[in-house]
């Protein structure tokens, strides 16, 4: 039975604000899931790198049975995930620090992102206890779209290439991340178990809209269109704006909401560059880039919007496309990674072309003028979230660690 557990999320914190460029979904899962665990009397401690001066070594704010530790490795300040990779050694090296200054054993490893498969292998080494591996997105599936020059496609792939061989299981959060590990990785079917992540129902639920709407300013009468997200290319908001340049003459009372990114800062250059093609559009009269906002504030907005839209290139699963489907939104989303499995076309949503937006914008309309339909769309999602409660999937993830946990020790004892 597991009764302490290492997590392993070296280049983001659960504690760090959401809707940044680096802080979304596995910020979420790490967060929520941790509650659950420590919920049910299992000590976790979370390992996270320093990447400011005012964080604690500990931070026991997260919930009970839960630390947060934060450990030295390389500069003490943000740096980009790949940046990371130079510090791995050092960050294995302070964990190993911390267990033998305050000692614990733990009973495994869930280690999240590639970065943290490969401490956790280092880790599995020295402390014998066996590992469980998320990896919320794919190097592959990202050099498939990706623009940046900066990346590096070649070590991470190669990384997780060994990860998928040093776990002793896998959660895939999709069966589409599960057809990639087995296609492009080559993962031994028997390691990959595929576990959702989940929702929290209390926070995400069906509001009155029109309540919503005047609680954050949005005229009754008018239909709000909201994406919430990280802002960075592969998240195509460009596809909304383009979607909504082909049908605003239509229909006047559209306004847009951007939810995520800081648009006071002049260096965000995604966020610019959506700014101007809003303008050159000229759509930028109707709509808002409200910046990141804290996850307790996004139900309003979800309730507030006639649809929500999630247009991303790639996208292992899609948080945002189950909070809006629990809060009885209709979500119209690009039919890529885990959204394909997540929203179910004509059902509780549509699933579109990735970078099509006429057909984005026929979605829009066809919800926007068939109020019957969008109604029907809500009542489906909702009752479709409810398949993803925290405590269920954490139920799930238990049974595996169990599992894991229980083989570990029996192959050891043989071994002896
Ligand atoms: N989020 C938030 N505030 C923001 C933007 C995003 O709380 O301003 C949260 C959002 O509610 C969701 C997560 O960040 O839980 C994004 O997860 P998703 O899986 O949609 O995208 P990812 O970040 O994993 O690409």
């Amino acid at each position: 039975m597991v009764e302490r557990l290492a997590i392993l999320s070296v280049h983001t914190s659960p504690l760090a604000v959401l809707g940044g460029k680096k802080t979304g979904g596995m910020n979420v899962y790490i967060r929520e899931l941790a509650r659950q665990l420590g919920r049910l009397g299992i000590l976790v401690d979370i390992y996270t790198r320093r990447v400011s001066s005012e964080q604690p070594v500990v931070d026991m704010t997260l919930g009970e049975n839960v630390r947060v530790i934060h450990v030295v490795a390389g500069p003490i300040q943000l740096l980009d995930p790949d940046q990371v990779y130079s510090y791995l050694s050092q960050f294995t090296a302070g964990v190993i620090a911390f267990t033998t200054k305050n000692p614990i054993e733990y009973d495994l490893i869930y280690s999240h992102y590639w970065l943290s498969g490969w401490v956790a292998n280092k880790l599995k080494e020295v402390w014998n206890i066996p590992f469980v591996h998320m990896f919320h997105t794919l190097g592959h599936m990202k050099q498939r779209i990706a623009t940046s020059t900066a990346y590096l496609p070649d070590v991470r792939i190669a990384v997780e290439t060994q990860i998928v061989n040093w776990a002793d299981r896998i959660i895939a959060a999709t069966q589409a991340e599960q057809a990639q590990l087995l296609w492009l990785y080559r993962t031994d079917r028997r390691k990959i178990v595929v576990i959702p992540p989940g929702v929290d129902l209390k926070r995400f639920h069906p509001l009155p809209k029109d309540q919503a709407k005047r609680q954050i300013g949005v005229d009754e009468n008018n239909h709000l269109l909201l994406f919430v997200g990280r802002i960075e290319p592969l998240k195509a908001v460009d596809t909304i704006l383009e979607a909504v340049a082909l049908i605003h003459q239509y229909h006047p009372n559209l306004c847009v909401g951007i939810i995520g990114g800081n648009p006071k800062n002049p260096a965000d250059a995604e966020l610019n560059r959506l700014q101007m093609l809003a303008q050159s559009l000229c759509i930028d009269g109707i709509v808002n880039f409200l910046g990141a906002k804290d996850h307790n504030l996004l139900p309003l907005y979800y309730a507030a919007a006639s649809i929500v839209i999630v247009p991303s290139d790639y996208e292992s699963f899609g948080m945002v496309a189950l909070e809006a489907m629990a809060s009885g939104t209709p979500v119209i989303a690009s039919e890529v990674g885990g959204l394909a499995f997540l929203v179910r076309d004509e059902e509780t949503g549509f699933l579109v072309p990735a970078r099509d937006p006429s057909a984005l914008a026929n979605g829009i309309r066809t919800i926007l003028t068939q109020p019957e339909k969008r109604k029907e769309l809500g009542e489906n999602a909702v009752a479709l979230a409810h398949q993803y409660t925290w405590s269920g999937i954490t139920q799930q993830l238990v049974t595996v660690f169990n599992d894991v946990v229980q083989n570990h020790k029996r192959f050891t004892r043989r071994k002896h």
